[in-house]
């Protein structure tokens, strides 16, 4: 019997199997991205609502005219970006979206350029689509884009870019520079642009997001996917999208339509009032700046040196400069067992000479919890 080797010589993600070994113990988990409470009260109320009171059957396989509807308004008010419904895909989470539009892209012996450290389900989708992954790194402090590196990755055969912005696991976001250099590759050397834009709403630098598809050439070579997961806060929903130009989105639609095929109504309904509500949404927002602020003052107070971040649930520290002396892996998988607090190492988001003196906190949980975290991190660091 022969498995896809893909699968076969592949583990259970990092975010996985801190979050299992969290539920072993009395351990705090600072690893895999999600907040401590239980999600919008008004968001639960409205999906209980149209559990009760709306269709439970199958829904448009491109997901309900409400929600469809309310992500292109939703991007038209905060992004200017003219979408009507035709441009927008329902999926069931941004993984899906990735899946589809990856497997609706790549075609076998195409090369995909991704950057590195790279979320972990891009290379395993675009080689099962048959393509090959060209990574071009990115260098801490500042993970910039770097027009040279990218073209040195690039050849005949490249024929997509997959972007993350802003970007897990740095918490970093793309220069105004670095987008328009990335449209220019992507329309000189006729790439597609698969945008991965699920932390978009969670940007504390008070700019706006901008989308690489709103770059002058893109909106026609460029997929925008989105998360209700990230924007609300309820990543167990699934509940993302794909925007694309309606000819594009079309087929992406196809891919998705033999993937999940459609997606629950009732959490779409819910997610469609969400995203008419800007003060929910600012609320949210709200609440993590609060809690990033906190871990940085934790982390500072500790002497734990945090990278510069602007966005997403996330804060890296620099392993030395905290005057930790062991790699990421080995710190991680330490301090879970022996401080009882879960990290994310960086080195797991690549491939080839990964960087190993970061690891990743996720702060979007209660401020008490945050600092018993700190505590025991620093009380197992001075320990080493
Ligand atoms: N892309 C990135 C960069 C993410 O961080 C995540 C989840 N943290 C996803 C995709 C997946 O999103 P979803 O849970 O909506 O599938
Ligand atoms: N994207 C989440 C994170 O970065 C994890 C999602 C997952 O576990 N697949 O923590």
């Amino acid at each position: 019997m022969k498995l896809n080797p893909i699968y076969t010589q592949m583990g259970v993600t990092i975010f996985e199997k801190m979050s299992a070994l969290c539920r072993e113990g009395d351990r705090i988990n600072l690893g895999q991205g999600f907040p401590d409470d239980t999600g919008p009260p008004q968001l639960i109320e409205a999906a209980a609502r149209a559990l009760r009171e709306r269709s439970n059957q199958y829904p448009p396989s491109a997901g309900v005219p409400e929600l469809r509807g309310a992500v292109a308004d939703y991007y038209a008010r905060t992004q200017s970006l003219d979408f009507t419904s035709d441009n927008v895909i329902v999926t069931s989470g941004a993984t899906e979206a990735l899946a589809a539009a990856i497997l609706a892209v790549v075609n076998p012996g195409d090369e995909v350029i991704l950057f590195a450290p790279t979320y972990d389900a891009y290379a395993p989708l675009v080689r099962r689509a048959g393509g090959v992954p060209m990574f071009v790194p990115l260098h801490p402090p500042h993970w910039h884009y770097g027009r040279e590196a990218i073209e040195a990755a690039m050849s005949s055969r490249t024929r997509a870019i997959v972007f993350n912005d802003p970007l897990n696991p740095t918490g970093t976001c793309a220069s105004a520079e670095e987008l328009a250099m990335l449209a220019d590759l992507c329309v000189t050397h006729d790439l597609i642009a698969i945008c991965d834009e699920v932390w978009e709403a969670v940007r504390f630098d008070g700019r706006p997001h901008t989308s690489l598809v709103a770059q002058r050439g893109m909106a026609e070579r460029a997929v925008k996917i989105g998360s209700a997961g990230k924007i609300f806060g309820v990543t167990g929903w699934k509940i993302g999208w794909m925007c694309a130009a309606p000819e594009m989105a079309a087929v992406l639609a196809r891919a998705h339509q033999f993937l999940t095929f459609t997606t629950p109504p009732a959490l779409q309904y819910a997610v469609a009032e969400g995203l008419a509500d800007d003060g929910l949404i600012a609320e949210r927002l709200a609440g993590w700046s609060h809690t990033r602020e906190a871990l940085a003052i934790l982390l500072n107070d500790a002497g734990f040196a945090a990278l510069p971040n602007a966005a997403t649930w996330f804060t890296c520290i620099d392993l030395p400069a905290s005057g930790i002396g062991i790699d990421d892996a080995a710190f991680a998988r330490r301090a879970v067992k022996e401080a009882g607090v879960a990290t994310i190492p960086l080195a797991p988001f690549y491939e080839a000479c990964p960087v190993t003196t970061v690891v990743r906190l996720c702060h979007c949980k209660p401020e008490p919890m945050l600092a018993e975290a700190v505590r025991r991190l620093a009380e197992f660091r001075d320990g080493l």
